[in-house]
C-alpha cells in the first residue's frame, strides 16, 4: 500500500468512528421545544450573538421580540437594518444608560414599563425567540425581581426560545439556561484605549 493509500484507510477509519459517535449524539437528541440561552461573560460578542440569532430566525419568517434594556436610546446598527421586518417587534427602554441618568426611580420606572412589553411577548405563542438584552443588570440593580422573570419565563410558551445576554448573571438564571455561552476576554480594544466604533460595537 502505498503512502497515500495509508493515509486514506487511516482517514476512513477515523471518519467512520466519527460518524457513529455523531449519529449516536443526533439520535439521542430527541426532545424539540424553545429553549432559554444565557450569552455572559466579560468578553465582547454577547449582543452580537444574540442579534445573529435573531436574523437567523428572521430568516426563516419567525416572529422576533428584542427588549433592550439600558441601552435604549443608543444607536444599533442591527435595529436600524431590522426593523424593516414586519416580524420584528422591538421595545427599548425609555431612559438612557444607568450611570448617565444616576437616577435610581426613573430608571426603576422605565425598566418596569419596558419589562411590560417583555412580560407580553414572552406569553405570546406567536414570537419564537425572545432576545432580553442585558437584563441581568437590571436584576443586579434591583431594578427588577428574579422572581418575576423567573415565573414569565417558566411560563413561556413551550416552542418559544429566550435569549438573555450581559455579564454576572443571576445564578437562578444560570441555573435555567439549556445553553451558557461565557465570551471570554482574551483581549479588548478599548483597554488599549480604542473608541467604539460604528459598525464593530453598535
Ligand atoms: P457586543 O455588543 O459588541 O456584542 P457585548 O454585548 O458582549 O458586546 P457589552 O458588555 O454589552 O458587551 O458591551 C457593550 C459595549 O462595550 C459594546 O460596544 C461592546 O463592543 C463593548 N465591549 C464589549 N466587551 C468589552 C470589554 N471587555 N471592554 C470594553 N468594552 C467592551
Ligand atoms: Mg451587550
Amino acid at each position: 500500500m502505498s503512502n497515500d493509500d495509508q493515509r486514506q484507510a487511516r482517514h476512513q477509519r477515523a471518519m467512520e468512528k466519527l460518524k457513529s459517535h455523531v449519529d449516536e449524539r443526533v439520535a439521542g437528541a430527541s426532545e424539540e421545544r424553545g429553549q432559554l440561552l444565557i450569552f455572559t461573560g466579560n468578553g465582547k460578542g454577547k449582543t452580537t450573538a444574540a442579534w445573529g440569532t435573531v436574523t437567523r430566525a428572521l430568516g426563516y419568517g419567525y416572529g422576533v421580540g428584542v427588549v433592550q434594556f439600558i441601552k435604549g436610546e443608543w444607536e444599533c446598527g442591527e435595529r436600524e437594518r431590522l426593523q424593516e421586518d414586519p416580524n420584528l417587534q422591538v421595545a427599548t427602554m425609555g431612559t438612557g444608560f444607568t450611570w448617565e441618568t444616576q437616577n435610581r426611580e426613573t430608571d426603576r420606572q422605565a425598566c418596569e414599563a419596558v419589562w411590560q412589553d417583555a412580560r407580553k411577548m414572552l406569553s405570546d405563542p406567536g414570537v419564537y425567540l425572545v432576545v432580553l438584552d442585558e437584563i441581568t443588570y437590571m436584576l443586579k440593580f434591583g431594578y427588577l425581581d428574579i422572581e418575576a422573570v423567573r415565573d414569565a419565563l417558566q411560563h413561556r410558551p413551550v416552542e418559544q426560545s429566550v435569549i438573555v445576554t450581559g455579564r454576572n448573571a443571576h445564578r437562578e438564571l444560570l441555573a435555567m439556561a439549556d445553553t451558557i455561552t461565557e465570551m471570554q476576554e482574551t483581549r479588548h480594544a478599548f483597554n488599549n484605549g480604542l473608541k467604539a466604533r460604528r459598525g464593530l460595537d453598535y
